[in-house]
C-alpha cells in the first residue's frame, strides 16, 4: 500500500463541499494542511477527504508519477451511466496534458474503459478547474 509522502495535491485541488467549518473551494490550499505535512484533523476529516479517490495512491503508474511530482493529479468519480466511472485528470503543471506519459496514461484508462476528462487549473485569481466539456471514451477521440 502506497503512502502520500509529501504530496498533498489533492487537499488543494478538491473542493470539500461539506464537514468543515467553512466549505473549501477546489484549486485552494486547505485550512487544515500542516505546516509539517498532512491533514491536520486526519482521524477526523470530512467523509469527501476520506472517500477521495486518487489512483497514484490506488497504485497506478511507478511511484516517481505521485501527484506532485508528475504534476497531474488523476482522480476517479462513480457515474451512474458509466460502470467503471469518470478519471478527472487534474493538471497541476500546465502543459503536462500534453506530455507522451499523461496522454498515454490517458489511453490506457479509455482502453479499460473509464472515460477520461481533462481539467485545468484556473489562473491565480479564478476560483475552481476549469474542466473541457467533453470526455474522451473511446481511442479514437485520441486521433
Ligand atoms: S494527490 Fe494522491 S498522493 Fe497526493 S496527497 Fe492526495 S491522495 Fe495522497
Ligand atoms: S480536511 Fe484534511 S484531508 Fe481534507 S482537504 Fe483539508 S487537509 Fe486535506
Amino acid at each position: 500500500m502506497r503512502s502520500c509522502g509529501p504530496c498533498t495535491a489533492c487537499c488543494t485541488a478538491q473542493g470539500v463541499k461539506e464537514g468543515l467549518e467553512t466549505p473549501k473551494p477546489p484549486g485552494v490550499p486547505c485550512v487544515h494542511l500542516s505546516a509539517c505535512g498532512g491533514c491536520a484533523i486526519y482521524k477526523s476529516r470530512p467523509k469527501e477527504c476520506e472517500s477521495y479517490s486518487c489512483l497514484w495512491l490506488l497504485g497506478m503508474g511507478p511511484i516517481e508519477e505521485r501527484p506532485d511530482l508528475l504534476g497531474v493529479l488523476y482522480e476517479h468519480q462513480p457515474h451512474p451511466e458509466v460502470p467503471q466511472g469518470l478519471i478527472i485528470v487534474r493538471i497541476l503543471r500546465e502543459g503536462q496534458e500534453r506530455s507522451t506519459r499523461v496522454r498515454w496514461n490517458m489511453r490506457e484508462l479509455v482502453k479499460r474503459g473509464f472515460w477520461v476528462g481533462v481539467a485545468q487549473k484556473p489562473p491565480p485569481e479564478g476560483a475552481g478547474w476549469v474542466q473541457e466539456t467533453s470526455f474522451y471514451t473511446k481511442l479514437t477521440d485520441f486521433d
